[in-house]
Formats: C-alpha cells, sequence, structure tokens
C-alpha cells in the first residue's frame, strides 16, 4: 500500500460536504416529526472510499460519529485523520474476518456487521485484551446484523452477499455478545434486501428488536437506513443512520 498524503479539503470541498449535510439533517428532521417521534436517530456518516481530509472537514463541521466498512482502509484513515485534528468515534460496518478482530478493535469503537458466534468471539477476546492494557477502554459496542431477506429469495441464493444472521440465530448471539465482559450489546442492525420495498424488510427488523428486547432490555438501538432509504428507516424506528453517497457524493468506484 501507499503511504497516503494527506492534502486538505479545498474550500469547495468543505461547502459541498456543509450543504450536502444540511440536507441529509433536514431529510432526518422531516422524516423524525413524519413518524411522530420526539428524538431523532443518530447520523453515522460513511466515508468509505474517501480520503482522510474529508474526516477532518466532517469533524469540522460537527460530524462526530464516522462508518467504515473495511478495515484495510479504516485503519490508516483514523490515524492520519487523528493526525490531524479528528478524533470522532469509528463504526465498523462491514464484513468482518474474525483474524480481523483485533485490528479493527484499534479504531472502531462500535462494530455493526456481528453475524456469527466465531466472530463474537474474537471480538470479546479482542476487547478484553484490550481492557487489560487501556483500563479506561468502554467496551465495544456490538450490533448483530440480520439478514432480512425472505424465505423466498434465501431459497433461490442462500450464500448472496449482504451479511448478516438468520432471525433464528439472533438470540444465542445475544447471549453469548451479553456474556462478554469488553462487549456491550447494542441492538440491531441490517441492510434492506436488493430490489424489495424496504419498508416491510426494516418492520421485519423492528419485530425482531422488539422481540429481543424482551431478554436484553439494555439491546435498544436499530441501526438501519442508508442514503436511499432513511425515510422508511425512520418511519420503522430505526436510532442510528448510516449515511454515504448523500453526504459524500458518489463513490468512486460506482462512477
Ligand atoms: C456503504 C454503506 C452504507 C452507506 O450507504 P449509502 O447508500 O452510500 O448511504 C450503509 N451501510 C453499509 C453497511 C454500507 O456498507
Amino acid at each position: 500500500m501507499t503511504e497516503e498524503v494527506f492534502t486538505p479539503a479545498t474550500a469547495e470541498r468543505v461547502q459541498e460536504l456543509s450543504q450536502n449535510l444540511s440536507a441529509v439533517r433536514e431529510r432526518i428532521a422531516l422524516a423524525t416529526a413524519a413518524a411522530g417521534r420526539s428524538v431523532e436517530p443518530e447520523l453515522i456518516v460513511v466515508t468509505k472510499f474517501f480520503p482522510a481530509s474529508d474526516v477532518v472537514a466532517l469533524h469540522g463541521l460537527g460530524v462526530r460519529e464516522v462508518g467504515e466498512n473495511r478495515e484495510q482502509e479504516a485503519g490508516p484513515k483514523a490515524v492520519l485523520a487523528a493526525e490531524h485534528g479528528a478524533t470522532p468515534r469509528w463504526h465498523f460496518i462491514g464484513q468482518l474476518q474474525s483474524n480481523k478482530a483485533a485490528r479493527v478493535l484499534r479504531f472502531a469503537s462500535e462494530v455493526h456487521s456481528v453475524d456469527r458466534a466465531g466472530l463474537v468471539t474474537a471480538l470479546a477476546k479482542a476487547a478484553a485484551r484490550r481492557a487489560e492494557t487501556d483500563t479506561g477502554a468502554e467496551p465495544t459496542g456490538i450490533y448483530l446484523q440480520v439478514d432480512l431477506r425472505g424465505e423466498d429469495s434465501l431459497s433461490e441464493d442462500p450464500h448472496a452477499p449482504r451479511g448478516g444472521a438468520r432471525p433464528q440465530e439472533l438470540a444465542g448471539l445475544a447471549e453469548l455478545v451479553a456474556n462478554s465482559p469488553a462487549l456491550r450489546l447494542r441492538g440491531l442492525m441490517a441492510v434492506a434486501p436488493l430490489g424489495e420495498d424496504p419498508r416491510p424488510a426494516f418492520e421485519r427488523l423492528a419485530a425482531l428488536s422488539e422481540r429481543l428486547r424482551s431478554d436484553h432490555p439494555e439491546a435498544r438501538e436499530l441501526s438501519a437506513g442508508m442514503s436511499g432509504d432513511l425515510e422508511a428507516a425512520v418511519a420503522a424506528g430505526a436510532t442510528r443512520l448510516r449515511i454515504g453517497s448523500d453526504v459524500l457524493g458518489r463513490r468512486a468506484s460506482l462512477l
């Protein structure tokens, strides 16, 4: 990997980010009011594929929660951003191999993409080790990612990649997290299935969340909603929104 050079965001870029951020915050406010909710969900700005300079600019605009989905990209970006004064809380939201758990916990406070027992165990071990060396370390926040595809699409393509545990696996995974002192169960996370109306999918998620909370009342967060479906997520009760392209622009890989 080449050494990343830090070039501060231009005034034009800061302006663009500022306008995009205002527009997204406005949408969140409207969706919250439309849902009859009094508290707005928390905005996590997803900066994947964008440089550390954008994280620094966003930090300057008041963004304190940032999401990333690849460890190789996020680790160096977090270091670079910190060197330039930006220390937001980092949320890891991507597919994660168990052997990368310790690397992710070097920068991430919360992991939204936990979908199997092996990963819980690896994160628990890494978080416990970190707590030994850093006694002030907060427990790592854990969201269990749910696969929201209906039975029909699952049987067509059971291994299509979007990640997530099956609903019937959630209780066991939640127990495993709850029994790990260095982890804290925050709630559920999901991505709306491709090619489906997000509303019924997010309603299924909300029902699963309610069921989870009967055993784990502390697991009250719901991480759902991206640029294209934030209104549907807010209507279904999302408490965390993960917004990338509507704040940062189109990702280079999609151009
Ligand atoms: C990229 C990503 C997002 C943000 O998506 P946008 O459509 O750019 O807002 C949210 N959640 C996950 C898991 C992602 O990978």
